[in-house]
Parts: structure tokens; sequence; C-alpha cells
């Protein structure tokens, strides 16, 4: 039994895409994984198949910017699956917009799932890891990060989630908890499928158009994100913290 197998991993927006894709991939690796998602189908169809390929999970239907609703899901998991000691905080939106047009509600939408819902989620976990001496937390970044023209709101967000990501990692380092980002380039996904069809373009030529762009000539898939949450999760890792890894196909994509 590897140690993981022992361990307890929740994944917020895990109902598709990168989130998905990361919670069959620590599963694979071991963990037991609760699946939380706004998109409660999405959230238990995802935890079914894992059970289904003989690993244990549970998916629930969490607003991660609703504290309640983030406290009792964090408790649930923890009376479920054991206390979770793994955090992986993927859920997110896109409002885009250039500044003129941009509605508060935009901004506020955007601020609370990526900022307030990480800052939750990480406050109701960090107990449990504290308690076992042992952690990690994993925040999904972004290129935008460096700045995109019509996300004024997401690149905010995604820039303060590296600022958050450090002092974690500075709060938290001495009890054995490890905090990283990770800034994904351009990942196939329903997210990325979304803003094709916002700019009124094919979705096969939108990618055909980024790889271009990309030094590898290839988009990124859900995986590949998926292959780096499980290096920073496992053990190996524990001497990186604080890091914001860019997983883009090159520098900056
Ligand atoms: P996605 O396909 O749109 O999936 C996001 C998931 O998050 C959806 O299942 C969504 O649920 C869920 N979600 C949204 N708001 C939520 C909330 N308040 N509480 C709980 N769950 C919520 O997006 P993705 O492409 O996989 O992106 C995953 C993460 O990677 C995001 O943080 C995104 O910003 C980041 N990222 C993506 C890319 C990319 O190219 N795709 C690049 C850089 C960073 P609903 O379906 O119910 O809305």
């Amino acid at each position: 039994m590897t140690e993981s197998a022992s361990r307890v991993a929740i994944v917020t927006g895990a109902g598709r895409g990168i989130g998905a894709a990361v919670a069959r991939r620590l599963a694979r690796d071991g963990f037991a994984v609760a699946l939380l998602d706004l998109d409660e189908a999405g959230a238990k169809a995802g935890a079914e198949a894992i059970t289904a390929d003989g690993g244990r999970a549970i998916g629930l239907s969490v607003d991660v910017s609703d504290a309640d609703a983030v406290d009792s899901a964090v408790s649930a998991v923890a009376e479920q699956l054991g206390p979770p000691t793994v955090l992986v905080n993927n859920a997110g939106i896109t409002r885009d917009n250039l500044l003129f047009k941009m509605s508060e509600s935009d901004w506020d939408s955007v601020m609370n799932v990526h900022l307030r819902g990480s800052f939750l989620m990480s406050r109701a976990t960090q107990k449990h890891m504290t308690e076992q001496g042992w952690g990690r937390i994993v925040n999904l970044s972004s290129t935008s990060a460096l700045g995109n023209r019509g996300q004024a709101n997401y690149s905010t967000a995604k820039a303060g989630l590296q600022g958050f990501t450090k002092t974690l990692a500075i709060e938290l380092g001495k009890f054995g908890v490890t905090v990283n980002a990770i800034a994904p380039g351009f990942i196939e996904t329903e997210m990325t499928a979304a803003t094709a069809e916002r700019v009124g373009m094919n979705f096969d030529d939108f990618k055909a158009a980024a790889a271009a762009e990309i030094p590898v000539r290839r988009v990124g898939q859900p995986d590949d994100i998926a292959n780096v949450v499980s290096f920073l999760v496992g053990d190996e890792s524990s001497f990186v913290s604080g890091q914001v890894v860019y997983v883009a196909g090159g520098p900056k994509a």
C-alpha cells in the first residue's frame, strides 16, 4: 500500500475539464478523492467512474464562494473519506470583456469563485493538514496572470492567486504543508471552447491558431495539468513550495 492510499484529496471544479482529469489522476495515484463542483451531476458521475475503476471517491455539489457550503462540504469529506490533506483549488469561471464594457457583476463573480473560493477552501482544509502534520495545496493560476486583453477580472484573480500561494507557503510550511500554483496556458476544455464561441471562431481553427504560437506547437490537454498536480501533491516534492509552475508548452503561451 502506497502512503497516498491513506490520504484524501479534494478537487474543486472537478465536474469536467482540468478538475475531472486531476481527480482521475489522483485516484490512480492512490488517493481517495472528493470531487466538488457546482454541477452535482458532473461531480457524482466523476466519482462513480473512479469507484467503478476500483478507487474511492465521492461527488458533492458545492459553490466554493459560499462559506457555509464550503465548511459543510469539508466536514462531510472528513467524515466520509477521512481528513483531507490535499486540496486542488481548480474551480473557475470566465466573464471576459474589455474594461469599458465589464460589469460589476462580471468583476465580482470572477473574484468570488477564484479568490474567495480558494481562500474559503484553503481555510477550511488547513485545519486537517496541520493536525496531520502533512498537506498539499495546489492553486490553479493561469498565463493570463501576466496580462490578457479582455480579462481584467480573470488576470487580476489569477495574479492574486500567485500571492495567495506564496503567503500560504510561508505560513503553513512548518506544519509539513506545501503550497504551489500551476499556471496553465491554452488547455482544451469547455472553457476554451466557450472563448472560441465568444470570439466567433470554430474551435478547431481557434486551437490551430493557438498551437501555432506555442513553442511545442500543440495546445494542452487536461492530463498535462494533472501530471504536474500529481508531482506537486506527492512526497517527492516536499522541498518545492511557494512556486508557480507555468505549464504552457513554452515559457509563456
Ligand atoms: P471548465 O471546463 O469551465 O470547468 C470549470 C469547472 O468549475 C466547472 O465544472 C464549473 O462548474 C466549476 N465551477 C465554476 N464555478 C464554481 C463554483 N463557484 N463552485 C464550484 N465549482 C465551480 O474549466 P477548465 O478549463 O477545466 O479550468 C479549470 C481551472 O483551470 C480554472 O481555474 C481555470 O481558470 C484554469 N485555467 C484553465 C485554462 C484553460 O485553457 N482551460 C488555462 C489556464 C487556467 P459548472 O459547470 O457548474 O459551471
